[in-house]
């Protein structure tokens, strides 16, 4: 039971082949005995999802309808808040705060009958590329345990491959869905700003922050969107479309499609990757698309815009964490000025301070001409010289990123791991929807993933490219 898609447990389910409860116990024993060597949760919602299993059961009995996702097992990123469960965002801030309230993406998956099973590690406040930024522990690699999931995302990412859940939602602030997946051998997706409401997800980066799917097909990713993506009242920057049938457009192939290549700017590339994505660039011909070569060299720029960008938005939506109003208060202080210093002080990571760092430092009178200002400007450039691609082609296809997965702790540069986001970043930079595919493995058995991007809102196109290269 546990390698079957999201799609066929539901069918498993619906038909009546198997209860709801077997589905909760089968997942739940599996993950008792595989997360020891992985890692990937935090917290294991056992009550929660036997409970929801069993009213599910109840359900189909009574002949009531099923929601979309009746039956399957989805795992959670912990900064995404289920009511009355623990958010700890990865942080020790937040090692024993309860989420007041349901997130909208929680409230839509489980009016659609989905079974929550667990909230996932993650890189603490989700600022990371590898997990390891977790005040709590490792997360490991599925494909090879002595290498890192990816992140921040790293929890869930691991959780899909190990086969402990057939999807789960992460967070892409700058490739945190995408780049663990390409680690781990799945799918992620990241929707378009806007298309997911990020109600009840705790901010790093407002401007750029995005909930996503992981799954091990396209179709499961699609059959999630439909439950995703649908308005909220509680987060104005998540807009009203009428309901998309992802699932249905996602087979109108991608014959006749035009797909635009960056290839000066991924001449760096080192050569096995290169390789890899040749040859699926080449897989994308076959199935009818044309190639054509664009130029988007101010993606060079990206990781420094983001950079900037990200962490100047991190500093202030981290300034709420001052010690009184969530999570830690630090018992050594004595003053007003130490319960603020001294609760940071123990509560933070090393990572999340020199975010914090480098925000406040950008966005202060003396520097915010010449790093902020100047950044939002370089940004609304790349979003034009995006736009103008999407003028003459359907979607972008780039790596996911510069390797497959690297050894826990074999990067330890600060930089060296940033600039690791590049190709990304730019994505959220212009709000861009992209997914991560799977495109082969090396030698070691890791694998590499290919990018594919679309024109805002046009998350079915970049389904549809999905579906055509991976089915
Ligand atoms: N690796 C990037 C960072 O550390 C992206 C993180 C994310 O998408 N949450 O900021």
């Amino acid at each position: 039971m546990i390698n079957k898609s999201a799609i066929e447990l539901r069918e498993l389910f619906t038909s009546g082949s198997v209860k709801a409860l077997e589905i909760a116990q089968t997942f739940l024993d599996h993950i008792e005995q595989k997360d020891k060597d992985i890692g990937a949760f935090l917290h294991v919602l056992k009550e929660r999802v036997l409970d929801k299993a069993k009213s599910l059961d109840l359900k189909r009995e009574r002949g009531e309808p099923l929601g979309k996702l009746a039956g399957v097992p989805i795992a959670i990123k912990d900064n995404i808040h289920i009511h009355g469960e623990r958010s700890t965002c990865g942080s020790r801030f937040l090692e024993n705060y309860k989420a007041p309230f349901n997130s909208r993406v929680v409230e839509l998956l489980e009016e659609e009958d989905a079974l929550l099973i667990g909230k996932t590690n993650m890189d603490e406040f989700a600022m990371g590329s590898s997990t390891e930024n977790s005040a709590y522990q490792l997360t490991r690699n599925p494909l090879d345990i002595t290498c890192v999931p990816g992140g921040s995302s790293g929890g869930s990412a691991a959780a899909v491959s190990a086969f402990m859940a057939p999807l789960a939602l992460g967070s892409d602030t700058g490739g945190s869905i995408r780049q663990p997946a390409a680690f781990c051998g799945n799918i992620g997706f990241k929707p378009s700003y806007g298309r997911v409401s990020r109600y009840g997800l705790v901010a790093f980066a407002s401007s750029l922050d995005q909930i996503g799917p992981f799954g091990r097909t396209v179709a499961d990713i699609a059959l999630s969107m439909e439950v995703l993506a649908r308005p909220c009242p509680y987060d104005s920057t998540c807009l009203s479309f009428k309901e998309e049938s992802f699932t249905r457009e996602q087979h109108h192939g991608i014959k006749g499609m035009t797909i635009a290549v960056p290839w000066h700017f991924l001449k760096d590339l080192e050569p096995a990757s290169m390789a890899n994505f040749q040859s699926s660039i080449q897989k994308l011909e076959s199935l009818g698309a044309r190639i054509i070569d664009v130029d988007l060299s101010l993606l060079q720029s990206a990781v420094s815009i983001y950079y900037i960008v990200a962490t100047a938005e991190a500093s202030t939506n981290l300034a709420r964490f001052d010690g009184i109003r969530y999570g830690l208060r630090s018992k050594n202080a004595k003053t007003l000025d130490e319960i603020y210093d001294l609760s940071k002080e123990e509560g933070f990571g090393r990572e999340v301070k020199r975010r914090i760092l480098l925000g406040t430092y950008v966005l202060s009178s003396t520097h915010k001409e010449i790093f902020y200002k100047k950044a939002q400007k370089v940004r609304a450039r790349l979003s034009a010289e995006f736009k103008a691609i999407f003028e003459k082609a359907d979607l972008i296809a780039m790596p996911t990123a510069p390797t497959p997965a690297f050894k826990i702790g074999a990067v330890q540069d600060p930089l060296q791991m940033y600039l690791g986001d590049i190709y990304t970043i730019g994505a959220n930079l212009a709000g861009l929807p992209a997914i991560s595919l799977p495109s082969g493995l090396n030698k070691e058995g890791l694998s590499y993933g290919l990018q594919l991007m679309g024109a805002h809102f046009n998350d079915h196109l970049v389904l549809r490219g999905a579906f055509a290269f991976h089915g």
